[in-house]
């Protein structure tokens, strides 16, 4: 199992940076996770776009959504031009409607499952791997997702600390969680989002394997969020940046 970060900037991107999307590769099969802002483009240096077998949206906030609109015509175009012959299995939740419904219509490009429609405990086989949904808690329907092949992938999403993302992580090979601050933000996010220290905490309280922060703040120094995640983890933490690949 392979990650490639494509982007790891929220909720605007450094210069020449993207929004979160993340590849995951495993036995020939290639599932994208997310598609913020800067996605495509980084996902075109990686592969091509019809060798892709699943896009998977943890939700509908923009820097997790925006190239969705692109990547729907890139699908298109490809299957009108003759280079491609399918559509991509989406997952995504509905809300806001506004974003839901349009993408919903993009049928030429992507076979459409609703996550919040699955049945608990919102399992599926998705491009040959096992894949879970967890509810996250945040301000619009967003999912913790879990996937296992060789390997057990677990990717925060955007959420704020719970329980449920510790049940869902817990023994992880690679756990790729949202680190949206620092220590001074802990009252701002706490609804919402995990600061680095809380990513580190929990990934303690998982046992996971090995801790990958992600949805960096742009105007912070990274170091010091990893240095906060690392105190609470209690181990090294690893940070994602554009282009960064991890073995599983
Ligand atoms: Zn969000
Ligand atoms: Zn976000």
């Amino acid at each position: 199992m392979k990650l490639t970060v494509l982007g790891c900037w929220a909720p605007y991107p450094r210069v020449s940076g993207a929004c979160s999307g993340y590849l995951l590769q495993e036995k020939g099969r290639s599932l994208l996770i997310d598609t913020g802002n800067g996605v495509l483009s980084r996902l075109l240096q990686h592969m091509d776009i019809q060798d892709l077998d699943a896009v998977l949206l943890s939700h509908l906030h923009p820097d997790h959504l925006m190239d969705i609109y692109s990547l729907r015509h890139a699908i298109e175009s490809a299957n009108r031009e003759g280079r491609m012959d399918k559509r991509v299995p989406l997952y995504l939740p509905t809300g806001p409607a506004e974003d839901f419904n349009r993408i919903r219509e993009f049928t030429k490009a992507f076979t459409i499952h609703v996550i919040d429609e699955m049945p608990e405990p919102r399992e599926a086989v998705i491009a040959g791997c096992k894949v879970k949904f967890t509810p996250g808690k945040h301000n619009l329907p967003a999912y913790s997702i879990s996937i296992e092949g060789s390997k057990r992938f677990v990717y925060s999403g955007d959420t704020a600390y719970q329980e449920e993302l510790i049940k869902l992580a817990t023994g992880a090979d690679l756990f790729l969680c949202e680190a949206s601050g620092l220590d001074q933000d802990t009252e701002y996010l706490q609804e919402n989002h995990l600061t680095a220290r809380q990513a580190g905490e929990l990934a303690k309280a998982a046992g996971v394997k090995r801790l990958i922060i992600t949805h960096f703040y742009p105007e912070y120094v990274l170091s010091e969020l990893q240095k906060q995640a690392e105190e609470g983890f209690g181990q090294r933490v690893e940070l994602a940046r554009e282009g960064a690949t991890f073995e599983l």
